[in-house]
């Protein structure tokens, strides 16, 4: 009971010292960097577009440095000196998808994209970094930030209601997730609500959101669309909604997402938010998760909550594709001569960084696919878009397929460490 008493107190010590160090350094508003990438399937170049000051900051106040180097991409705040780190988030981005397909071999394109980090007392320095082909990080943005600056952005347009829909403390202990709507029309508003509470109750059925269902807030921000619905271009249907969603995206007809990234932020920015989630008003199957940029899913669609959910470990936890067999437009999404940073994806490089302790010691590796093994934490080959040379770690998961009982023991793993880590403890 003593050193229980003690490690309390030390855990208590860490944490307000921490805080204490987020005060020295950062306010409780955040900075959000809207930058454009542009290139092709072999360049990417980064520029700022502008910088706006948002009324909160919806992360933790205590773990300020990304604790899992997940993502393609993340932002790095330094002090002045340049010497120390004060803020880093890794992040994913449509751009690198697109980098994938045959279009990019044949053209560049532009794309916009966000990072926020809490809003600086004094002068920092911003980076933009982006992983090359051997998964190591390269500088690709750079920019000195002056708080006091005129020219960062101090205003949002948006008048819309926005509602706390579940409340279960501050949003720097809680994972905050703010639901945007879009195709829902002024007369669908109660309907986007009612959408929200049923996906929102889905999740909290699912392990491992079950066991932390009361550090959890849920906002809803009311935005409102002209049309119902969502674009749909393979039907030749085209509709004006909040934040443009549309299916065909990258030529993959179910893959609904929005390129209208500064859209989506300044309807989420009015409300304290850790996860962004977008959802359409359509029946139509489909949605697309990126990870720390945001999710999106259609809601009437039978498998709506399987898709909720899957889009949400990609957004949420960084969690990589478990299949294999489905259509996509990637070419070589994966370099099979590196460790995925995916922490449920391995190429054997590395496997001793990813759920190699989590595996019995009589489970054979690779792990057949025999019904033996069928609820077993094993080495699977076939994930990431492909059959052979990426492993995965069950037979199946919500990251493979919607028949799949729920997430894999290795993606309930990661999904907990990322709560934890967002919490704060
Ligand atoms: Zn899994």
């Amino acid at each position: 009971m003593k050193h229980f008493t003690i490690i309390l107190f030390l855990f208590a010590f860490v944490c307000s010292s921490a805080t204490a160090q987020y005060r020295n350094f950062f306010t409780e508003k955040s900075l959000r960097i809207d930058f454009v990438l542009t290139g092709n399937h072999l360049q990417t170049q980064a520029s700022v577009f502008e910088l706006k000051q948002e009324p909160y900051w919806g992360g933790s106040t205590v773990n300020t440095i990304d604790a899992f180097e997940y993502g393609e991409f993340r932002v790095l705040v330094k002090d002045s000196t340049q010497q120390n780190i004060i803020f880093s988030r890794g992040f994913c981005t449509l751009f690198e998808e697109w980098q994938t397909t045959d279009e990019a071999q044949l053209m560049d394109k532009s794309f916009f994209q966000t990072a926020v980090c809490p809003f600086p007392k004094s002068t920092v320095h911003v980076s933009i970094e982006k992983r090359n082909k051997a998964g190591k990080f390269i500088s690709l943005l750079n920019t000195e930030v002056n708080p006091n600056s005129y020219s960062i952005l101090k205003t949002n347009t948006n008048k819309v209601t926005t509602h706390k829909l579940i409340d279960n403390g501050s949003a720097s202990e809680c994972v905050d997730i703010v639901f945007i709507g879009d195709g829902y029309t002024m007369d669908e508003i109660d309907k986007f609500h009612a959408d929200i509470k049923d996906l929102s109750e889905y999740l909290f059925t699912q392990t491992p959101f079950n066991k932390y269902k009361n550090r959890f807030n849920i906002w809803a921000v009311d935005a409102i669309s002209e049309h119902s619905g969502v674009t749909d271009p393979r039907k030749n249907s085209w509709k004006n909604t909040a934040v443009r969603s549309s299916f065909n995206t990258l030529n993959s007809d179910r893959y609904l997402e929005s390129t209208h990234t500064y859209l989506i932020r300044d309807y989420a920015g009015l409300v304290p938010y850790d996860q962004i989630y977008v959802i359409a008003n359509t029946k139509k199957y489909g949605g697309g998760g990126i990870y720390n940029h945001f999710s999106l899913t259609s809601v009437d669609n039978p498998r709506s909550k399987t898709v909720f959910i899957h889009e949400f470990g990609h957004s949420f936890a960084g969690l990589g594709d478990e299949y294999y067999t489905s259509e996509t437009s990637y070419n070589d999404f994966y370099n099979l001569n590196t460790e995925p940073w995916q922490p449920n994806l391995t190429t054997m490089v590395d496997f001793d960084s990813k759920w190699k302790p989590m595996l019995d010691k009589d489970i054979p590796v690779p792990t057949p696919a025999s019904e033996e093994y069928f609820n077993a934490v094993g080495v699977f080959e076939g994930g990431g878009y492909v059959s052979k040379g990426i492993f995965r770690p069950a037979y199946n998961c919500r990251m493979k397929s919607n028949e799949a009982p729920g997430f894999c023991p290795v993606c309930q793993h990661s999904i907990e460490k990322m709560v934890l880590f967002l919490i704060g403890e």
